[in-house]
């Protein structure tokens, strides 16, 4: 496959996995915190790990959007789901996310609701354009980078006089929630885990571009490496940053300069400022309540906002007690560390997000890293 093989290259991976070695200081650790699911998946799948130097350690973040979802916003689809004239509309990963109770979208589904599993919100507005006597809601949820198709959809939906198409926002930013990581990073009395500098998002960055990481990396001084997806930018990504620590600096780098750059997709960024503004607070699963860190439709969409069209109410949800994705989601805890991985939790019956989405950090760990593990222990 041209353009994709020349990233997957063995053998250059193993010799950046030497420089690497070669590179470290052995007198101290080097913790990284991937913040993008893709990025998760990539590291188990490739096993990016096992050519790491024991020293330098990879952290998941709360970089998988499925997996960030709290509880509640779920139960609230279900809910909305539940009206007779509603179509809900999403994206199949977000089906399968449990609910309080055990329950999900699916089962809802399967219970009599009209959800329906769209690939794109376009797919959204053509339900709505086709069946006007139905209220087609989008349930939407992501970063940085399904934000503007949403705000796309609105704009559509507005030019074609549609009246029965809404959106339940969900959209999440990413800044905010490396903040609040490095925020608690230095309290593990309070659920924070130590990190030396991050790999930065590559999609997400396409669009906000390199620049909003800066004030992080200035200010607690770790450094930011922006990594495309595949192993030999994550394994060059690693590499950036080792070379930054031994030097003392802290700086944004971009790896990943044949998609992202320092200003992102400006055009895109003015479709969201138009339609959306920042919430006080949302809440994130892992990571609690995190400020500004939240959109929702402006005063302006109000017709278009399916949490004022229905009166959406915020109730708490209820979490399974033994799942431990909020832990994981804040890179404190690891997949096996849950009891109910690969036991009653597996991709097929997921008891929490994380084993959800192939990004999802547990999913990541069941499909590749188990069988490390079991080689590991093995040897
Ligand atoms: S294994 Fe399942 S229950 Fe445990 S943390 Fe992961 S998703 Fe949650």
């Amino acid at each position: 496959m041209k353009y994709v093989d020349e990233y997957r290259d063995g053998r250059i991976a193993r010799t950046l996995g030497a420089t690497i070695a070669r590179t470290v200081r052995l007198d101290r650790d080097y913790r990284f915190m991937e913040f993008c699911g893709g990025h998760t998946h990539a590291i188990s799948r490739y096993g990016i790990e096992d050519l790491l130097p024991a020293n330098v350690r990879m952290i998941h973040g709360p970089g998988c959007p499925v997996c960030v979802l709290p509880i509640g916003r779920i139960d609230a689809a279900i809910r909305l789901s539940k009206r007779p004239e509603i179509t809900l509309c999403t994206y199949g990963d977000v089906m399968r996310v449990p609910g309080s109770r055990e329950t999900s979208l699916f089962k809802a589904k399967a219970a009599g609701a009209d959800i329906r599993m769209v690939y794109s919100t376009l797919d959204a507005i053509r339900i709505a354009e086709s069946e006007p006597s139905r209220e087609v809601v989008f349930f939407a949820v992501g970063f940085e980078t399904t934000t503007p198709p949403t705000a796309l959809a609105i704009r559509l939906a507005l030019r074609k006089k549609l009246t029965n198409f809404s959106v339940f926002c969900n959209h999440v930013l990413t800044p905010p929630a490396i903040l609040a990581v490095l925020t608690s990073a230095d309290m593990p009395e309070f659920g924070g885990v130590k990190v030396d500098g991050f790999i930065g998002p590559s999609h997400v960055s396409t669009v906000i571009g390199t620049e909003p990481f800066a004030p992080f990396a200035e200010a607690f001084e770790k450094p930011v490496v922006v990594a495309g997806f595949e192993p030999l930018d994550v394994m060059q990504a690693i590499l950036l940053l080792v070379r930054q620590i031994n030097d003392g600096r802290h700086e944004v780098e971009n790896q990943y300069t044949r998609a992202v750059t320092r200003a992102g997709n400006c055009k895109a960024q003015a479709e969201m400022a138009d339609i959306f503004e920042l919430r006080e607070s949302f809440e994130w699963r892992g990571l609690g309540l995190v400020p500004r860190s939240g959109l929702r439709l402006k005063e302006a969409y109000a017709a278009c906002d399916a949490e004022r069209r229905f009166n959406v109410q915020d109730v708490p949800g209820r979490d399974n007690p033994a799942c431990e994705c909020g832990a994981i989601l804040r890179g404190v805890k690891n997949p096996i560390d849950c009891k109910l991985f690969g036991t009653i939790c597996t991709p097929d019956a997921p008891m929490g997000s994380c084993m959800v989405s192939s990004e999802g950090a547990c999913a990541a760990h069941w499909t590749y890293g188990r069988f490390r593990d079991l080689a590991r222990r093995a040897s």
